[in-house]
């Protein structure tokens, strides 16, 4: 590798082998793959679409990749939906402890946003790392479409 190439980004196709979820009460989830390298050329504007063969099987996939600069925005808006979501999960918080530790009188029920701010802190909880990892990651490809094993394929960034 001689460093990231102007106009171009790398990505791996990668192909599952086997996703295996085992044990009863503490479930461990072991996916096994191979990776195959692609340099995939990047338009002048807007997006084109690339066709990648994947190395293990031959399935041909159909990627989309877009600009740079489109992929550099699309990466910050979903920085910035991380640290909303991070903002919502912390307010969130601290609502529900406020809320959820008051000694309310007699006949008095829980404020209804009690259970919105619940559910706030699960929904969250996820989407603050996911859009996290997907921000820093994204790299403007994008797959479109794979043969019937769709899910046995995915389209991996490859930090240059
Ligand atoms: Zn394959």
């Amino acid at each position: 590798m001689n460093g990231p190439i102007p106009g171009t980004v790398e990505v791996a196709v990668r192909h599952i082998l086997s996703d295996r979820t085992t044990g009863f009460l503490t479930r461990t989830r072991t996916i096994t793959w191979k990776d195959g390298l692609f340099r995939v050329r990047r338009p002048a504007s807007g997006k084109q679409s690339v066709e990648l063969i994947c190395p293990v099987c031959d399935a041909s996939l159909l990627a989309e990749v877009r600009t740079e600069a489109r992929a550099r925005r699309t990466g910050a808006v979903l920085l910035v939906l991380a640290a909303l979501s991070a903002i919502v999960f912390v307010a969130a918080c601290a609502y529900a402890f406020h809320e959820g530790g008051r000694t309310l009188p007699e006949g008095q029920s829980l404020p209804a946003l009690f259970p919105v701010s619940v559910v706030s802190i699960f929904v969250t909880f996820v989407a603050a790392p996911v859009l996290l990892l997907r921000g820093r990651r994204h790299n403007g490809v994008t797959m479109l479409d794979a043969p019937k094993p769709r899910r046995r394929h995915a389209i991996i960034p490859v930090r240059g």
